[in-house]
């Protein structure tokens, strides 16, 4: 029996693994597991071009749970070591990368948000267990060697009597860490870190029923036989090529993917790249609505079909952080910090990949079919109304597909609205005005007002559509928006149907006066307009601009500081041809006059949602009085 000293710069890094990494314990699995996988390819690589002379067979990967003698076993059919080997690769191959990583760990450990932490390997064993076994069988001819180590700097190494190629690392758990010896607990690692993993995983077994004979009848119990309960899909669809797929095959990955979603994905991106990096996966746009739980059921990364983190940030561009799925990709540097992560080259290549990935598939489904495209706007909107906000390259993709959908559902292109809107609805700056709603409801006589005129009316309802709306008008020579009630509209109003005033210079004069006499003049311009006898007599319209700064303030606008003291402004347009306003002009008691002026502002009021609270309450009220 040979008994060593492992050569060992830092003396207290058994101490380091254990407390250094406390909160990542149960990443010691992945780490075997993914050694265990790497020695069964090892061997399928030795025996695809003769160099092994084994039969490489249908290899598995077991995990055992010992509960009696308080041991967790990983063990796999791969191309195991020779005593040798052990002593190079365990007692220095491994400890010096175990060594190098805690090294890099410290200093990026000050820089929260480590992602991931690969590199650790062998030795995070010690996490966890404080005696390490391996007996391991080389596939040369060579005897089979059994290593023992007790958590310090000393191993014995001795022959053992294994007889088929492989290694089989056993873990006699601490004390501390006895949930790793709960079967509940370690298929939720394996689920969690290696359900896609290329090698099968055996974990225990389970019953599988047969299928009947033809014969049986109705009420017979199939027959059941025990079968390996193998965690894994070795073959998940992002591995596979895109012309091998079905669209069912990519729900069924879904499914897979997330077993409590019960909503099927809108549609799916294949992600396939090679140079210059590598780059695998597919996303999914789920259905989003306003109110969506964005915390669960994210993306994943995975480097080759290990699970990494389902915190992308940084990999994926932030408004695609709302999709769903995987991506599997070797170049994603990961012990290093976020920061780090979103300087890197590769990272940043491989953000701007995604992003033109997912423009391109969303420019196919436009054009290819339209119509389905414009079912699916309204659960897919806020992604690409968010991204067309904050990547510029985006934006110009974008602006080919993204929809802009009137009241009454026909949904268009920014450049064909454009093209739609009359010549004549243009401002007196010479602008077209696009004109829109934010809400169906609560604007509902100005958008029954505009349409009368024959306006179209886009609905944008998105909470972020100010800031988009302030992109598009940059992004378009002489195009602005305007909602329905802001004041733009009264002056395409007027030019569209020229009405002549009933009344002289003087009763407008008058009128003015009166109106200026009973309402809070801090608040409301007036303004005379002669409009149609059956338009409303009193409209309260608002300043695009001013509305609109206020919507970016609220929904975080960057660069609207200090404007959090914009003052309520509204216009009063004052109909002159309408009967009641000549009945006011023409009241000779004032008394009366004022209760007319404010009955009447406080209905117009009332019809733009600005009379809430006291004051809706005792407008209720004296109406009641009015009418009794
Ligand atoms: P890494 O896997 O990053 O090289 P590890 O510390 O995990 O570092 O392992 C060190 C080395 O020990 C591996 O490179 C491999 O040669 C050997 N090794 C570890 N586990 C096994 C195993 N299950 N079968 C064969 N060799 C192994």
């Amino acid at each position: 029996m040979a008994t060593g000293n492992i050569n060992v710069s830092v003396e207290n890094i058994f101490p380091l693994i254990k407390k250094f990494l406390y909160s990542d314990h149960e990443i010691f699995l992945r780490e075997l597991i993914s050694n265990a996988t790497d020695a069964t390819l090892k061997l399928k690589h030795l025996t695809s071009i003769g160099e092994a002379k084994v039969d490489y067979g249908n290899p598995v990967i077991e995990v055992k749970i010992d509960k009696e003698k308080k041991q967790l076993i990983i063990s796999d059919q791969g191309i195991g070591m020779t005593k040798e080997e052990v002593e190079k690769y365990i007692n220095q191959v491994a400890f010096s990368g175990a060594e190098e990583f805690l090294e890099k760990y410290k200093d990026s450990a000050k820089d929260s948000g480590i992602i991931g932490h690969f590199g650790l390997g062998f030795y995070s064993a010690f996490m966890v267990a404080n005696k390490v076994e391996i007996i391991t069988k080389s596939y040369k001819d060579a005897p089979a060697a059994h290593w023992i180590n007790e958590g310090t700097t000393e191993f014995t190494l001795e022959e053992a009597d294994k007889k088929e190629h492989g290694t089989d690392i056993i873990l006699h758990i601490n004390e501390d860490d006895k949930e790793f010896l709960e079967e509940g607990r370690i298929r939720e690692l394996l689920t969690k870190y290696n359900k896609f993993m290329p090698i099968p995983i055996k974990f225990g077994t389970r019953e599988e029923e047969l299928p009947l004979p033809e014969d049986a009848p109705e009420d017979a119990k199939p027959e059941t036989k025990v079968v390996d309960d193998i965690i894994n899909n070795p073959n998940p669809a992002w591995t596979k090529q895109p012309t091998e797929l079905e669209d069912k095959d990519y729900k069924d990955f879904y499914r897979e993917l997330y077993p409590m979603q019960f909503e099927e994905p809108l549609f799916h991106i294949h992600l396939n790249v090679d140079y210059p990096f590598n780059l695998t996966g597919i996303l999914y746009f789920p259905k989003m609505s306003r109110d969506m739980n964005i915390q669960k059921d994210k993306i994943q990364l995975y480097q080759n079909q290990v699970f990494v983190t389902d915190n992308v940030e940084g990999i994926v561009p932030e408004f695609l952080t709302m999709l769903r799925g995987v991506i599997d990709s070797p170049d994603i540097p990961l012990n290093v910090s976020r920061s780090y992560l979103q300087a890197d080259g590769a990272v940043k290549k491989i953000s701007s990949y995604i992003t033109r990935k997912v423009a391109d598939k969303l420019k196919a489904l436009f054009n290819n079919n339209r119509e389905d495209f414009e079912k699916k706007w309204n659960d897919i909107k806020i992604v690409i109304e968010y991204g067309m906000l904050s990547e510029d390259k985006f934006f110009d993709k974008a602006k080919d597909f993204a929809l802009y959908p009137t009241i009454d559902d026909k949904y268009f292109t920014f450049a064909e609205f454009i093209e739609k809107v009359k010549e004549n609805q243009t401002d007196k700056d010479g602008n077209k005005v696009l004109l829109y709603a934010s809400n169906k409801d609560d604007q509902h006589s100005y958008i029954e007002a505009a349409k009368e005129k024959g306006y179209e009316v886009l609905l944008l309802d998105s909470p972020i559509v100010s800031h988009l709306m302030q992109k598009l008008e940059m992004s378009e020579e002489k195009v602005t928006f305007a909602r329905v009630d802001a004041d733009h509209v009264d002056n395409l109003i007027k030019k569209d149907d020229e009405k002549i005033s009933k009344l002289s210079d003087e009763e407008k004069e008058k009128l003015k006066g009166d109106f200026e006499k009973v309402i809070p003049k801090e608040k409301y311009t007036v303004q005379l307009e002669a409009m149609d006898s059956n338009a409303a007599p009193l409209l309260i319209t608002q300043p695009e601009f001013m509305r609109r700064m206020k919507e970016m303030q609220q929904t975080g606008g960057g660069g609207m500081f200090g404007m959090g003291n914009m003052p309520e402004m509204y216009n009063l347009v004052v109909n002159t041809n309408h009967p009641l306003i000549s009945e006011i002009l023409n009241t000779k008691t004032e008394k009366k006059q004022e209760r007319l002026i404010k009955q009447s502002l406080d209905l117009a009021r009332l019809s733009q949602n600005l009379l809430k609270g006291e004051e809706l309450t005792s407008f209720i009220k004296r109406s009641f009085e009015m009418i009794k």
